[in-house]
């Protein structure tokens, strides 16, 4: 199965190039190893995307994929574990489960992962009180204690869509100063069932089954409190998951790819868009505009083949 362009990752970036590599004229397929829509799925609502007002990043997620889709890229669920480019340039995109595909362009537009507390335990009390994405499982935890750590937009809005469920929503911080925005803050500020728990990390998970609590050190006294909650929603950002390629394209030490606003790398014909790629700012619409650029990018490549 050969196409033009191969797009690793159905998320805004992959979903933003196929509708480029399409209405270039080119066959695009987008393989993606979970659901399409990347991140947005588990957002609540989206209100800073130009022209859809306040949209939910499932719906938005759903809107991109029909347009993609529509327009004629094909998709396919299956987790990419190998590229290769032979001597005549043909890439070869091998997957888990479903064979290999080749491709004269790949765009990689992986996303990233959600990065974990590194508690011990961590990954047994997954699904047993221990949670990455409130919109996904905050319903579970109708009317009991929660706690959020983290102090950036995703903890901030996670908070605030618990605290309409939840009987008490505790925000652990490791700052006293948030990372997300004020005017989130200042809403969860006026919520009678949320507290903030600033300067403090979680030390322990507590509960042998299923989690009943954490306990909380507090960074400058020392001093350590016990939180009883049922759940707690991680909100501590992402971290790349690049290495699969790191043989064509070069990381940054972080691990994400060292390209620059062009999308280019090191490899011609494999360019990167999105999340996955070294930038400062990491938004739906700086990802959709890295699929605009590294599909253009991919273009003008498939021109001069
Ligand atoms: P983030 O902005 O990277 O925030 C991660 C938070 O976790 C930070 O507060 C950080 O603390 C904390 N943290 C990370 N590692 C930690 C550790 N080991 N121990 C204790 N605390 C730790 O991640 P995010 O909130 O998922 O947001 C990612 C991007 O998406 C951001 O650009 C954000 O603005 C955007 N976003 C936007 C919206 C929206 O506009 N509607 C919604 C969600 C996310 P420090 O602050 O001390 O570093």
């Amino acid at each position: 199965m050969m196409y033009d362009i191969v797009i690793i990752g159905a998320g805004t970036a992959g979903m933003s190039a196929a509708v480029y590599g399409v209405r270039g004229g080119r066959s695009v397929l987008m393989i993606e190893e979970l659901s399409y829509g990347g991140q947005i799925i588990n957002t609540p609502e989206v209100d800073n995307y130009p022209g859809t007002g306040k949209v939910s990043g499932f719906e938005l997620a759903q809107q991109m994929y029909e347009q993609a889709t529509g327009l004629g890229a094909e998709m396919k669920y299956a987790k990419v574990t190998e590229l290769k480019r032979d001597e005549s340039g043909l890439f070869t995109v091998h997957t888990e489960s479903d064979g290999d595909f080749q491709a004269k362009a790949v765009i990689v537009a992986t996303g990233v992962k959600n990065r974990n507390l590194g508690l011990e335990r961590e990954e047994a009390l997954v699904g047993l009180g221990i949670s990455y994405c409130a919109t996904c499982d905050g319903a579970f935890f109708r009317g009991k204690k929660v706690a959020v750590m983290g102090g950036g937009n995703t903890a901030l809005e996670d908070a605030e869509y618990l605290a309409a469920l939840a009987e008490k929503v505790y925000v652990v911080h490791r700052r006293d100063q948030f990372r997300g925005d004020a005017i989130t803050v200042e809403r969860l500020k006026t919520k009678e069932n949320v507290e903030f728990v600033l300067d403090s990390v979680p030390e322990k998970l507590i509960g042998e089954d299923r989690l009943t609590g954490v306990l909380i050190k507090n960074v400058k006294s020392g001093q350590e409190r016990e939180l009883e909650v049922d759940g707690v929603f991680v909100a501590y950002g992402h971290k790349a998951v690049n290495d699969v390629f790191a043989e064509l394209a070069d990381l940054d030490e972080s691990g994400f790819f060292d390209s620059s606003e062009d999308c280019t790398t090191k490899t011609s014909g494999l360019f990167v868009a999105g999340d996955c790629r070294k930038k400062r700012r990491r938004q739906l619409l700086t990802a959709g505009s890295d699929g605009a650029v590294a599909a253009m990018t991919a273009l003008d490549y498939l021109n001069t083949l």
